[in-house]
């Protein structure tokens, strides 16, 4: 399971490092969450306690990491970051735990991934802040009680609805991530742009938001694809025209879908008459992981309501069949 940011080079990791905005300021939309955050930060501060354990859950690319380092930055907190498939055995998570400042974070991405018998250990480290692990084998296995120092866990998940009841509850503060506003994401393409020394106008900057999937991660990764064409095919300026041609040749549709959310509709549609079609003959068809059609894909065809979940299957929507037969004659 690789993630879009593994597979960057050296040097676009620290470039991805600067475009991760550092405090809560720089972070653009997410408006409902900051403001709850920046109060309980404040608090947390003015008690110089550590802050509640925070729950970031919503589809991949919105910011849940982003969020994570920037929660660390005005806390000024040590931060740690590791992810559930990473931590093998309960001695894992002790090593991370015990290794942290009083005060200190520690990020775990992809938190409904982590074994159960690590789960379990974090229960009391959460809530009390200790440890009991078993030492030895056989005869000599002995249980030990372990204090740890306080501390902050921020876990990100892509579903909250995995994550069993006692680990959910363990969270103080919940926070939903939510999919972008266009002016919101234009600003995050403006900025990214400003980082990356490239030239973009406004209206170049709505076409990238545009067809973003409501996600900073696409936007970002689409500017760097938009300056590449504009400084081919163009003056090295991003202009609504030189986006449009850019993402048109990414097959990144005019309402942002991309190759796999039009695959989905058009099998919806042409194969099934519309549906209700289970989520396995789908993902069967179209040759994409379930988990990747339930976590990236559907969400977002289901905010835009482009499909509907029903007990009997994946319907399309009307938007879906006039979105369908435009793109056909688009490309026609
Ligand atoms: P997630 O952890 O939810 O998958 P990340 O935090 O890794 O998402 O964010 C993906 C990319 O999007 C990063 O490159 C980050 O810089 C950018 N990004 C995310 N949220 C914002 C934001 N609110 N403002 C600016 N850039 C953002």
């Amino acid at each position: 399971h690789i993630t879009s940011d593994e597979l960057l080079n050296e040097s676009e990791f620290s470039l991805e490092k600067t475009l991760r905005p550092q405090s809560l300021s720089d972070y653009l939309g997410q408006e409902k969450i900051k403001k709850e955050l920046a109060i309980y930060i404040e608090a947390a501060r003015k008690r110089e306690e550590a802050l509640d354990h925070v729950l970031l859950y919503g589809p991949p690319g919105l910011g849940k990491t982003t969020m994570a380092m920037v929660v660390a930055n005005e806390m000024k907190a040590d931060i740690r970051t590791t992810s559930g498939p990473a931590i093998e055995k309960p001695g894992d998570l002790v090593a991370l735990l015990n290794d942290l400042e009083p005060g200190g974070i520690l990020f775990i991405d992809e938190i409904h991934r982590m074994p159960r018998i690590a789960e379990e250990m974090l229960y009391s480290a959460m809530e009390d802040f200790f440890v009991d692990i078993i030492i030895g084998q056989g005869d000599t296995a002995h249980p030990v009680h372990f204090p740890l120092p306080p501390f902050t866990l921020i876990g990100a998940t892509t579903r909250a609805g995995t994550l069993s009841a006692p680990l959910r509850d363990r969270f103080g503060i919940l926070a939903h991530m939510e999919y972008y506003q266009i002016d919101e994401l234009k600003d995050i393409v403006i900025r990214s742009a400003h980082v990356l020394q490239s030239q973009i106008n406004l209206e170049g900057a709505y076409e990238v938001a545009r067809r973003s999937r409501g996600t900073p991660r696409i936007a970002n990764r689409l500017l760097k694809r938009v300056r590449d064409y504009a400084e081919v095919k163009g003056q090295g300026v991003v202009t609504e025209t030189i986006a449009k041609e850019a993402l048109d040749l990414l097959r990144v549709d005019h309402q942002g879908l991309d190759i796999v959310d039009q695959k989905f509709l058009s099998t919806l549609i042409k194969l099934y008459d519309g549906g209700p079609v289970g989520l396995n003959t789908l993902s069967a068809n179209i040759g994409e992981e379930i988990d990747t059609i339930e976590d990236m894909v559907e969400p977002f065809l289901l905010q835009e309501g482009f499909i509907q979940r029903t007990s009997r299957g994946r319907m399309a929507t009307q938007k879906a069949y006039e979105h369908l037969e435009l793109t056909f004659l688009m490309n026609d």
